[in-house]
């Protein structure tokens, strides 16, 4: 039996001057996860409708999961305007849910239906006492029948479902994600796409002292993302050169302020390239010697391109907690080594300063090495995640 789903925009409604943009980017980005099974949308300002036969109904609650910009998914029963055949529905409805109180919420959406909103209530209320077992409550009902009365059908659910909420991937364009084998850059990229952005990722890699495991475990974090998505790209920088250089001329206490200086040079040349708007990592306050706001501080100055820390003020667990609900988690642990994880000092700097940071780096040719990292970056589009999870 066919069924409909509706989807409620929520957030997106209040954006009332760019609200068909939003709309029409949300209707794309529904179709692009579910483009494969055929199936009807239409939608107008205020919700979307799904037709959709019983068989595929989990399957695509569950891909619509995965979309944001979703505050709402209800299953719908369509009806005939009739109110015999809304009485019908709702007793068939009802004889199939487990309650002793219920509600009904009746909305015309057609305001020329001739019986009115609370009428309609009385009518089906009744209708359902005479029939069923129970009662009615007016504030805390057990099940509250929800009848949605619109010009061509009458829908009527019981159940909403709640959707993963923010933004239409893309209605913001685009940003580029630095994107580690950590827990916390691949929360980064999932806060930034609930957002609305979307994302092309930047991976530094010190081949040979990092190793293809760990490129993979990239790749696999970035075909994470790519649910949310489609058609991520992830950029790999050979970071190796660079890196040595910085190795051997850099004073131990600087290595690592020095090294995320050269990262932000690359992001920003990168960012500007791939017409990213916004730079978005993963680093948190405080959480290690390089993100200290001091640090932090000397590390942004080589760039005033926009960067966003979407994880900056969360705590580690609260972190931890959102990797594990997106499924990121587990490969985020996984133990290879990063370039910021080899030849760690000692003792790194807390409180850099930014004129000895600046001296240090002139003690190597860092624009030749980063043009050489840029024109040698290689670039992996993720085109679908089953294909990919082959590979690894
Ligand atoms: P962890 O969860 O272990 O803290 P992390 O990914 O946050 O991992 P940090 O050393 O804290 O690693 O680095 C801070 C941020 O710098 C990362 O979140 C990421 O955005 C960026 N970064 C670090 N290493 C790389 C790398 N190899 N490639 C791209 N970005 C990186
Ligand atoms: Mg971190």
């Amino acid at each position: 039996m066919e069924k409909i789903i509706l989807i409620k925009y929520g957030e997106l409604t209040t954006k009332k001057s760019n609200r068909n943009q939003f709309i029409k980017k949300l209707n794309n980005n529904i179709l692009k996860q579910i483009n494969d099974l055929n199936l009807e949308i239409k939608y107008d300002q205020s919700r979307m409708f799904i037709y959709v036969s019983e068989a595929h109904l989990d399957e695509v609650v569950e891909r619509l999961n995965k979309v944001f910009g979703i505050h709402g998914i209800v299953i719908c029963h369509p009806v005939d305007n009739n109110i015999e055949s809304i009485k019908e529905k709702t007793l068939e409805i009802l004889k199939n849910e487990k309650f002793n109180t219920f509600k009904i919420v009746t909305k015309r959406s057609d305001k020329a239906y001739p019986i009115k909103s609370n009428d309609v209530n009385n009518i089906i209320g009744g209708f359902i006492l005479k029939n069923l077992e129970c009662k009615v409550d007016v504030h805390n009902p057990d099940i509250y029948v929800n009848i949605e009365i619109r010009r061509d059908k009458t829908f009527i659910y019981t159940k909403e479902i709640n959707g993963i909420g923010g933004y239409p991937v893309g209605i913001e364009g685009k940003g580029l994600l630095m994107l580690s084998g950590g827990i916390d850059s691949p929360v980064a990229g999932y806060l930034a796409l609930k957002r609305g952005v979307d994302l092309e990722c930047l991976y530094f890699e010190s081949p040979p002292h990092t190793s293809l495991l760990a490129k993979e475990k990239v790749i696999k974090l970035a075909s994470i993302l790519n649910e949310y998505s489609k058609n991520i790209k992830i950029h790999i920088i050979p970071f190796t050169k660079l890196q040595e250089e910085i190795y051997k001329n850099i004073d131990d206490t600087y290595m690592i302020t020095i090294l995320r200086r050269m990262m932000y040079r690359i992001a920003f040349k990168v960012a500007k390239k791939r017409n990213c708007k916004v730079i978005i990592n993963g680093e948190s306050i405080g959480q290690v010697a390089s993100q200290t706001l001091t640090s932090m501080n000397v590390i942004n100055s080589v760039t005033n391109y926009p960067i966003i820390r979407p994880v900056a003020c969360l705590d580690k667990l609260e972190i931890i907690n959102i990797a594990k609900k997106i499924g990121t988690y587990e490969t985020s642990i996984l133990p290879y080594e990063d370039c910021c994880t080899i030849f760690v000092p000692r003792h790194p700097v807390i409180n850099p300063d930014i004129n000895k940071a600046v001296s240090f780096e002139q003690l190597i040719d860092y624009e030749t090495l980063i043009n050489e990292c840029i024109n040698n970056m290689e670039t992996i589009t993720i085109t679908n995640k089953s294909e990919f999870e082959d590979l690894l």
